[in-house]
C-alpha cells in the first residue's frame, strides 16, 4: 500500500493547483502541513501575526492571480486571520486559508484552542442550545464553528469530509478564489485529520484548474456605450484595481491613447498607465470627477474612494458607462447608463473595435482639456512650494519629494497611514501596473509589511531587481512591525520609510509630551491621537540585523535613502521624523458640506 497523510494530501493538492507561497505560524496541528508543503516545492514563510500573513498571501494573489495560503492553528490562529480574510475579500483578491481545528473527537469539549462553538454557547453551562444541538441528527452536530466563522469572511468555505474529499476541496477552493470576483476562500483540517493515513489508490485527485473564463458584455450595451461617448463634452476614464488585477494594461491604454479621453487613477489603479502618461488629470483630481459628464469605470467601485459616484463630487447628471465582471456591482450606487459585464480586457477590446471603426476620437482642442490643464499648472504650482520648506523637522511634502527623486521607476511601493497615505498617493508616482498596494478599499491598517513580505519574494524568486518599498505612517507601522524580524530572516531587501508624527493622524512634540506628563495621569491627560514622541522605530530593524536610520535632516534622508537603495542584502529601516503640525494641502471647501453621507478623513481627498 502506497499511504498518504492528510498534510502530504493538502501540499500535493496546492501544488497541484499551482499553488506557489504560503505564509503561517505554525503550531499543533498544523506543523506537518507546512513541512508537507515544503517537501512538495511550495514556498513556506513562516510570519509574526496571522493577520499579517493573511495580508502577505492575498497580496500574492493580487500580483500573481493565483492564490496562496495563509496557514493557521485553531481557534486564536483562525480569528487572527479572519482580519486578513475580510480584507481580501473586501479587496476582491485570491486568497485561500487553511486552518487547523480541534481533533473531531474533542470538539464542543473545550480542547486546546478550540474555536467557540455556534450559538455563542459555552459548551461548560448546560444550556438550551447545548441540548438542541445534542438532540439534532448527527450531521447537523458536525458543523464547524471555523467553517462558520469563516463563511461571513469569504466566498467559499468548507472542511473535507474525508481525506479522500481533501484534493478536491483544495480545488474548489482555489477555483471559487479566483472565477467570477475573486476573493478568500477557508478550508478547515481537523487536527487527527493532519497525520491520519489512507491508501493513496484510494484518493480522487483533481487536475488543475484553468484559467478563470472569460466573458464579453451584451454588444448592445457596447454599441450605447460608444455611442454616449462619442457625445459626451467631458468625458473621463476612471481606472481601478480591478483593471489591474484583470492585467488589462494594454486594452486599457490603447482606449485611452485611442479616444484621448483624459484618465484617473484610483489608489491602486495607478500604474496601469503611467502615472506621467500625458493623459493622466490626477493633479486635477476632484475637478475632473465634478465636471465630467460621462464616465468610463474600469474595474472600480463606486464607494468611499470614489464619493460614492453623488454630488457634492460628481455631477447630478453623471452618465456611467460601467465595465466589471460583477453582476451584483453594475449600477451600484449610480444606474449605470451603460452596464458592461464581462472581463475587462475582453471588454475594453469590445469597446475599441467599435470605436475604432469609425476612427473617432476626443478632440485635443476641447474646453474639458483646457480646463484641466489650468487646473493641473495650478496645483503643481501650490505643491513646489510646500516642497521647498527647508525647514526641521520637514513637512509631508519635502519628505515626499525627496523619496520621489530617489527612488527607481519600476519599484513597488507599499503605502499605508492617514495622511502618510494619502499625500504619498499623489507624489509617489507609479510607473508600472500592480506595483502600488495600501491599505484598499477596507482602509486596514497593518497591511504594509505583509505586502512588502510578498512582494519581495516575489522579487526574489523572480530574480528582478525591482525593490520593495514601504511608506508607512507611524501608527500603521506599530500594527504588523514585528514583522521587521520575518523580513530579516529571509533577508528580503524591503525599505521600510516611517513617516513618523508621533501618532495617528499627527501627535505632539516632545515637549508638549513632556509638559503633559508633569501635569498628571497621562491616561486622562494624552490625546488618544498621540503616541511617544520620536519613538526610535529603525532600532527594531537593527535589533535583527537589518539597517536603521534615524533621519531629521533632508540631506540625512537622502543619504539614507541612497544607502538603502545600493542594500541588496538586508532590509532598511528609515525612521523619519517630521513635524507633527505638518498637514495635508489646504482643502477647498465643498459647497454642499451638509450633505448627508460624511466622508471620512481619508477619503475626503485634496481638492486638485
Ligand atoms: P478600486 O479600489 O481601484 O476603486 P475596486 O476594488 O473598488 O477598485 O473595484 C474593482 C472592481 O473590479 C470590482 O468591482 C471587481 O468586481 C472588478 N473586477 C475584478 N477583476 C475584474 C476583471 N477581470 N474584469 C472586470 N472587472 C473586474
Ligand atoms: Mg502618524
Amino acid at each position: 500500500m502506497d499511504d498518504v497523510t492528510g498534510a502530504q494530501l493538502i501540499a500535493e493538492a496546492l501544488k497541484a493547483q499551482n499553488v506557489e507561497y504560503m505564509f503561517g505560524i505554525v503550531g499543533v496541528p498544523i506543523i506537518e502541513v507546512a513541512m508537507a508543503a515544503q517537501a512538495a516545492g511550495i514556498k513556506y514563510l513562516g510570519m509574526r501575526n496571522e493577520q499579517a500573513a493573511c495580508y502577505a498571501a492575498s497580496a500574492i494573489g493580487y500580483l500573481t492571480g493565483r492564490p496562496a495560503v495563509c496557514l493557521v492553528v485553531s481557534g486564536p490562529g483562525l480569528i487572527h486571520a479572519l482580519g486578513g480574510m475580510a480584507n481580501a475579500n473586501v479587496n476582491c483578491w485570491p486568497v485561500i486559508v487553511i486552518g487547523g481545528s480541534s481533533d473531531r473527537n474533542q470538539e464542543t469539549t473545550g480542547a486546546f484552542q478550540e474555536f467557540p462553538q455556534v450559538c455563542g454557547v459555552n459548551h461548560k453551562h448546560s444550556g438550551l442550545c447545548t441540548h438542541f444541538f445534542a438532540s439534532l441528527p448527527s450531521m447537523f452536530q458536525c458543523v464547524s464553528p471555523q467553517v462558520e466563522a469563516c463563511r461571513l469572511y469569504s466566498k467559499f468555505s468548507a472542511r473535507p469530509s474525508s481525506l479522500q474529499m481533501i484534493p478536491a476541496v483544495v480545488e474548489k477552493a482555489v477555483r471559487s478564489s479566483i472565477y467570477g470576483r475573486p476573493g478568500a476562500c477557508y478550508v478547515d483540517i481537523a487536527g487527527d485529520m493532519v497525520n491520519a493515513k489512507i491508501d493513496r489508490a484510494s484518493v480522487r485527485f483533481v487536475s488543475c484548474c484553468p484559467a478563470a473564463p472569460v466573458s464579453q458584455a451584451d454588444s448592445r450595451e457596447v454599441t450605447k456605450a460608444v455611442k454616449l461617448l462619442k457625445t459626451a463634452q467631458r468625458p473621463l476614464i476612471i481606472i481601478g484595481k480591478g483593471a489591474a488585477y484583470a492585467r488589462a494594461e494594454r486594452e486599457v491604454r490603447e482606449l485611452v491613447e485611442v479616444t484621448g479621453i483624459p484618465f484617473l487613477p484610483t489608489p491602486m489603479g495607478k500604474g496601469v498607465l503611467p502615472d506621467d502618461h500625458p493623459n493622466c488629470v490626477a493633479a486635477a483630481r476632484s475637478r475632473a470627477l465634478l465636471q465630467a459628464d460621462v464616465v468610463v469605470l474600469l474595474g472600480a467601485r463606486l464607494n468611499w474612494i470614489l464619493h460614492f459616484g453623488f454630488p457634492p463630487r460628481f455631477s447630478p447628471h453623471v452618465k456611467v458607462i460601467q465595465v466589471d465582471l460583477c453582476a451584483e456591482e453594475l449600477s451600484n450606487n449610480i444606474r449605470a447608463a451603460s452596464a458592461l459585464m464581462g472581463d475587462m480586457r475582453a471588454v475594453v477590446s469590445q469597446l475599441l473595435e467599435t470605436l475604432k471603426s469609425d476612427s473617432w476620437s476626443f478632440p485635443s482642442d476641447a474646453e474639458w482639456w483646457a480646463t484641466l490643464k489650468e487646473k493641473m499648472v495650478a496645483n503643481a504650482h501650490m505643491s513646489k512650494t510646500l516642497v521647498h520648506h527647508s525647514t526641521v523637522p520637514m513637512n509631508y511634502y519635502t519628505a515626499f519629494h525627496h523619496i520621489s527623486e530617489l527612488l527607481p521607476k519600476d519599484c513597488i511601493i507599499v503605502s499605508e497611514g492617514a495622511n502618510t497615505m494619502d499625500i504619498g498617493r499623489t507624489t509617489l508616482l507609479n510607473y508600472l501596473p500592480r506595483h502600488r498596494l495600501d491599505a484598499g478599499t477596507f482602509g486596514t491598517m497593518g497591511v504594509g509589511p505583509g505586502f512588502a513580505i510578498a512582494a519581495a519574494v516575489l522579487e526574489q524568486t523572480q530574480q528582478s531587481s525591482q525593490r520593495v518599498v514601504c511608506v508607512e505612517g507611524d501608527s500603521a507601522f506599530g500594527f504588523s512591525g514585528m514583522e521587521v524580524e520575518t523580513m530579516c530572516r529571509y533577508k528580503l531587501p524591503i525599505i521600510i520609510i516611517v513617516i513618523n508624527n508621533n501618532g495617528i493622524y499627527s501627535g505632539v512634540d516632545p515637549d508638549t509630551w513632556r509638559e503633559m506628563e508633569k501635569m498628571g495621569d497621562m491616561t486622562t491627560i494624552a490625546p488618544p491621537v498621540t503616541l511617544l514622541p520620536e519613538a526610535r522605530y529603525e532600532q527594531v530593524m537593527t535589533a535583527f540585523g537589518g539597517c536603521g536610520y534615524l533621519v531629521r535632516t533632508v540631506e540625512e534622508l537622502r543619504s539614507a535613502l541612497q544607502e538603502s537603495l545600493k542594500n541588496t542584502q538586508m532590509p532598511s529601516l528609515l525612521n523619519v521624523l517630521i513635524d507633527p503640525a505638518s498637514d495635508r494641502k489646504q482643502q477647498v471647501p465643498l459647497s454642499h458640506a451638509t450633505h448627508h453621507l460624511q466622508v471620512s478623513n481619508t477619503s475626503d481627498v485634496l481638492i486638485n
